[in-house]
């Protein structure tokens, strides 16, 4: 038994009385979204704080999941913490890193081979420090957080944004950065802007060809990929409740796609019958004691225009089959609307691939189905036109559907049957064209389809659809094929029209699996040495970043002066360098070139001030730390928007960049900076952006009296032996004082905790 029942129990002690209270003290019924979170702030796990007329929740949530990509920074960091165990529960799942090529075997010892060096370490640090690991191979991240470890009422976070595919269970799960895991595992609260919250009201039925995917595909083409941004989606209605749980999970987890924080269902008789169906029947009989409070007052769902920010409604036994694309979630085509809108857009017709399952649509019932469709096609001697792949999403789903005899069916019909992991679904495809070039057209069941994102290439339209409509649409080979309608032609020349999909939810002779490739951690990691080579070009261990010196920081170069926006990705790019994302020295070589010289307007071209030269920025800053003198960036509006990456603020720390004085944070990045010991700071006068020159000597003064709301002072020493004085701006609290004094927050941690011991 993998999943944690002590801590289900103690999350739903005193669950009711919370949700009771929290009903009593805002006089109204609650959303299941309000109920989960006030049960967990008022069991002392969360606090709210308001700032700039916004509020912030700072829980604790019950679980951390690390993908491996991402898990390798977090876990670094945490080895810095000085715990011995992690905090809260806590798993790593090896799925990102494995390529596919020719099929789940050869590729799955590829990957075992070329990652070698980085699985050793997550199985080593995982081991050492109390974390659950799922070996290469065990299946994707989402997938078995469903099946494991995701409860009713539970509140997570993971490393990847499709952690959300847990709210098919009720849970509010949330995808986050390395950083923030690193922070909960080492027991720090994670702050979450309190969400608006949308409701989704399902009514009806799903019938024939539709499926629990068309109904997130419709979401999105409603929202759009920004509707859902600082959302949460609560789906409520008859139409919820009859849908699998599983099916629950596919929509929650292609909620990224709109920009949601997270979406969640309530507790109902299907997610018992999966909790139980999947070895969890003691979960289900907490939750069946708790029923009504895992679920939105029942006042709230049948007047929802009063209790939720949005609301939207879709009756199931209307819904068409959707297919959404090219290049972007939100374009949603039905299907009876798709063959044209091929024609008129000029969309390749030929589909040559279809590629189906992970962690969306993997589950047995979408595999059922699509095997159904499948198992017709060979009935009438019809081979599928286009490549075909199969994704299962976990080892248990991957081992049961080989047991019933559904990945045979797929064989037979010329599908290849590819590891237990992302694969294709992030660009791990060693996809075989004959012509890279050529416009071409390809249907997942994944979740993403932005341009490059499967094969990395940018004439490749993707669109997504349901596994069972993938499967059709496969073989026929065509994009222009409407199931519901058309027929396909066989060898001997008969007309065949493929009968309505079937499937199974729960498997009859229940879930099995011989080795599911689950490594449970030590209980005592004290001897456990973590395996990282000294030589590796893709793991180092992190050193502890300096204390503050205790004075005034004086003489600094001016590194950049960044001209518009320069987010997360201009700060430190993705791509060929997140090979290196776990070895902080070489993937600073990253460091700001893309940000745009305000100078000369061009990337990665500054001076360096020691020999008036222009050069690469990551080389220009280490000419300054090899001096050992400090320097400042200096940025614009909303400096550090985009996706929180922790390597953004470790790698200007890294090199010794001491300060970023921008006119004004994207917010999470202005926190991730302060958390490594950075000064953080915005100009009082906007105007006195354009008093800093290339050649500035820049000093910071009144930090020996650094206190909170009491802004600093910079001096611009220019060239010509003028000076610029004036105020800048700092947001510290009196916690995020200390870390800068101490050199990073994980200094305060390990402080403390050795204290305690
Ligand atoms: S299968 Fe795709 S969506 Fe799921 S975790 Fe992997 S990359 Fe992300």
């Amino acid at each position: 038994m993998v999943f944690d029942l002590e801590m289900i129990k103690k999350v739903y002690a005193d669950f009711q009385d919370k949700v009771d209270a929290a009903g009593e003290i805002v006089k109204r019924p609650l959303t299941l979204t309000e109920k989960i979170l006030y049960a967990h702030l008022w069991q002392g796990k969360a606090t709210v704080a308001h700032e700039s007329g916004k509020s912030y929740v700072d829980f604790a949530p019950d679980r951390v999941a690390m993908q491996d990509a991402t898990a390798q920074m977090a876990l670094l960091q945490f080895m810095q913490s000085g715990r011995t165990k992690v905090a809260v529960p806590s798993t790593v799942h090896c799925d990102h890193l494995i390529q596919a090529e020719v099929g789940a075997g050869p590729d799955l010892s590829r990957a075992k081979f070329e990652n070698k060096e980085v699985y050793d370490f997550l199985s080593s640090v995982s081991n050492k420090y109390g974390i659950g690991f799922w070996k290469p191979g065990a299946g994707i991240i989402h997938q078995v957080v469903l099946e494991n470890y995701a409860f009713p009422g539970g509140m997570m976070i993971g490393t990847d944004s499709h952690t959300v595919n847990a709210g098919g269970l009720g849970m509010i799960a949330i995808g986050v950065g390395g950083a923030d895991a690193c922070d909960v595992m080492a027991g720090l609260p994670w702050e979450l802007k309190f969400p608006k919250l949308i409701g989704v009201k399902l009514t009806g039925k799903l019938n024939g060809w539709t499926a629990s995917k068309d109904i997130i595909l419709k979401v999105a083409g409603i929202l759009t990929v920004k509707g859902g941004t600082g959302a949460i989606l609560e789906y409520f209605g008859d139409g919820a409740t009859s849908l699998s749980c599983t099916g629950k999970g596919t929509i929650c987890n292609m909620g990224a796609e709109i920009g949601a924080t997270t979406s969640i269902f309530g507790y109902d008789k299907k997610m018992g019958e999966y909790l139980s169906g999947t070895g969890r029947e003691e979960v289900a009989k907490a939750a069946d004691g708790i029923a009504k409070y895992l679920t939105g007052d029942p006042a709230v769902y049948a007047d929802p225009e009063k209790y939720f920010d949005q609301v939207i409604e879709i009756n199931l036994s209307e819904l068409e089959p959707h297919i959404n694309g090219p290049f972007t979630p939100d374009l949603a085509w039905p299907i009876s609307k798709f063959a044209d809108a091929v024609r008129v857009n000029g969309w390749p017709e030929e589909l040559e691939v279809g590629l189906i399952g992970s962690c969306t649509n993997s589950s047995y019932e979408d595999i059922t189905r699509a095997a159904s469709i499948a198992e017709q096609a060979t009935k009438h001697g019809i081979k599928a036109k286009s490549e075909f792949t199969i994704t299962p999403g976990s080892e248990q789903v991957r081992y049961t559907v080989e047991r019933d005899g559904y990945l045979g069916i797929f064989e037979k019909m010329g599908g290849v049957v590819l590891a237990n992991a992302c694969g294709p679904c992030i660009g791990q495809w060693a996809r075989h064209s004959n012509d890279p070039n050529r416009k071409n057209s390809i249907v997942t069941s994944y979740n993403r389809n932005f341009a490059k994102r499967n094969d990395g290439n940018p004439n490749t339209h993707a669109f997504v659809a349901s596994p069972e409509l993938t499967t059709a649409l496969a073989i026929a080979g065509t994009l222009s094929f409407n199931p519901l309608t058309d027929y396909i032609t066989n060898d001997k020349g008969e007309k065949v029209k493929l009968a309505e999909p079937e499937g199974i939810e729960m498997p009859v002779k229940g879930f099995a699996v011989e080795d599911a490739g689950f490594q449970a951690p030590a209980a005592d990691g004290s001897d456990i040495e973590v395996i990282v080579s000294p030589e590796s070009d893709r793991l180092q261990i992190l050193e502890p970043f300096p204390a503050w010196e205790g004075t005034d920081l004086c003489g600094l170069k001016l590194l950049i002066k960044a001209k518009g926006k320069c987010t997360t990705d201009h700060i430190s790019m993705a791509g060929p360098w997140l090979k290196f994302r776990g070895h902080l020295d070489n993937i600073s070589n990253n460091l700001l070139i893309g940000a745009v010289n305000y100078f000369n307007e061009k990337t990665n071209a500054v001076k360096n001030q020691l020999t008036g030269e222009y050069g690469a920025l990551p080389e220009t800053q280490r000419a300054y730390k090899a001096e050992g003198v400090g320097s400042v960036v200096v940025g614009d509006e909303n400096y550090g928007e985009g996706s929180s990456r922790e390597h953004a603020a470790m790698e200007p720390r890294h090199l010794g960049v001491r300060a970023v004085l921008v006119k004004s944070f994207a917010r999470i990045h202005e926190t991730n900076l302060k958390k490594q010991g950075m000064l953080a700071l915005t100009f009082d006068d906007k105007d006195d952006y354009d008093k800093v020159m290339e050649d500035d000597l820049i000093d910071i003064t009144g930090l020996t009296s650094f206190t909170v709301n009491k802004p600093l002072t910079v001096v611009l020493n220019h060239k010509d032996g003028t000076t610029d004085q004036f105020l800048v701006n700092q947001t510290y609290n009196e916690q995020q004082i200390e870390w800068f004094k101490a050199g990073a927050a994980l200094n305060i941690i390990r402080k403390q905790f050795e204290d305690s011991q």
